[in-house]
């Protein structure tokens, strides 16, 4: 055999595995069908800004040795991501939901008054849920309508959520919203984690320093040669769509994948900030994320004369299309059970990341699995 180790897909967890065992002295090789490294992090460089071509990725951890680790690659800068959100009425609100978000809605100053106000607002999906002996929130609506009530719901997730997800909040897991912090202090930052930040030159950069050393072919699908590749190593660390892996044999699972309609404009800045999510049921798309505001700060900004946004659609995901996001609702749950199944009793593959996990994970909880998952080969 060639290589100790065949890694299929040059995305995160591919190159995390990959730098790991290269340096335990295995001899790896890592294949992606993409023309680039970076799976869905890569970043490509237009007129001179880090474009996210596969959507926008904001690092964030409060696990203080992945924060390490991946500066240990490439050096972060201070971006703190605040999105704002253009509402149906036509205003714009702060995200996520905090004491800026809450003076904007309902005038209100104080942390007692914004409280005041959500308890009101809450009160009758509580006691609904109450009357009917519910003890959990069994859907999305349900939990945000008992986190944060009605108003907020409706201008600022329903629709949005509804766009994202081509799914009624009704039949959504509850999970997905108890990603947004609830606060009742006027503090923008979109996350709660210790470390956040984005790698200066890019994330194609960081991967790029990840997997140096470390052979890697480009334009070549494993499913295209798999026998041949085979051949070349003993083990396999398989990062891409695990029902794919096992020829669909139990049915398809469902992603959601997105679209970006990416455009320069001979300005500036565009719209003053890194994203703006459009919270309205009649606008196409999700959001506009302006690349530059990721790495420029200030006046910054204004160094580079021109600019380059992305508009995002989210759509139901065909075979041929990207996955980009695993849809964890209970049939897929359940066929993704059953794949799991079959890989637990591989003994040569490990099924590494987003896609082969079927999991909606961060960049830093797939770098944690991923070392965890090599300690195990170690
Ligand atoms: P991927 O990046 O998908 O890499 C898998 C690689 O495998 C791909 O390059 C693919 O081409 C390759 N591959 C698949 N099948 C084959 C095959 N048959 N043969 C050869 N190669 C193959 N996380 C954050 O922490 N912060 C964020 O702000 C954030 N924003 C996001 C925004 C969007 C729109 C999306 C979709 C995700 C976001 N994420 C974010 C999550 C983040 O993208 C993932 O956690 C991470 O990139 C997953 O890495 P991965 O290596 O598991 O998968
Ligand atoms: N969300 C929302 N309104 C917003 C932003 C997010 O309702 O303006 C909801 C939406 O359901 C989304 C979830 O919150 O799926 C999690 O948002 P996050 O930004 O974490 O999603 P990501 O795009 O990172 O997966």
């Amino acid at each position: 055999m060639k290589y100790d180790y065949l890694i299929v897909g040059a995305g995160l967890a591919g190159a995390t595995t990959a730098h790991e065992l290269t340096k335990a002295g295995f001899k790896c090789l890592v294949i992606d069908k993409r023309p680039q490294v970076g799976g869905n992090v890569y970043t490509e460089n237009i007129s001179g800004i880090n474009v996210h071509k596969y959507g926008a990725h904001i690092f964030h951890t409060s696990d203080k040795q992945i924060w390490d680790y991946v500066n240990s690659f490439v050096g972060f800068n201070r971006y703190t991501n605040c999105p704002v959100a253009q509402a149906p009425d036509g205003k714009l609100y702060n995200l996520p939901f905090n004491m800026n978000t809450f003076y904007q809605m309902w005038g209100v100053k104080t942390p007692d008054e914004a409280q005041r106000k959500i308890d009101e607002q809450r009160k009758d999906a509580l006691e609904r849920m109450h009357a009917e002996g519910v003890e959990e929130p069994r859907n999305l609506e349900e939990q945000a309508l008992t986190l944060i009530g009605k108003d907020i719901y409706e201008k600022l997730i329903k629709h949005y959520t509804e766009k994202q997800w081509g799914r009624k909040c009704t039949d959504l897991p509850a999970f997905i919203i108890r990603r947004l912090p609830v606060r009742l202090t006027f503090d923008n930052n979109y996350f709660n984690d210790s470390f956040q930040g984005i790698p200066v030159g890019g994330y194609t950069l960081l991967i790029e320093n990840m997997l140096k050393g470390v052979e890697v072919k480009l334009n070549t699908d494993y499913f295209e040669h798999r026998e041949e590749l085979h051949k070349l190593a003993d083990k396999i660390i398989y990062t891409g769509e695990i029902d794919r892996f096992y020829d669909y044999r139990f049915g398809h699972l469902q992603y959601r994948t997105v679209s970006f309609e990416t455009e320069t404009h001979d300005m500036p800045n565009y719209q003053g900030n890194a994203v703006i999510n459009y919270t309205d049921s009649e606008t196409p798309f999700t959001r506009i994320i302006e690349h530059k505001h990721f790495e420029a700060f200030g006046n910054e900004v204004y160094a580079n004369p021109v600019t380059v946004i992305s508009r995002e659609y989210s759509k139901e995901w065909n075979p041929g299309d990207e996955p980009y996001y695993p849809v964890n609702d209970e049939r897929n749950s359940a066929l993704y059970a059953k794949y799991k199944e079959l890989a637990d009793r591989e003994e040569n593959v490990i099924f590494c990341g987003r896609l082969a996990e079927y999991r909606y994970y961060d960049m830093h909880q797939v770098i944690s699995e991923a070392l965890k998952k090599v300690k195990q080969l170690l």
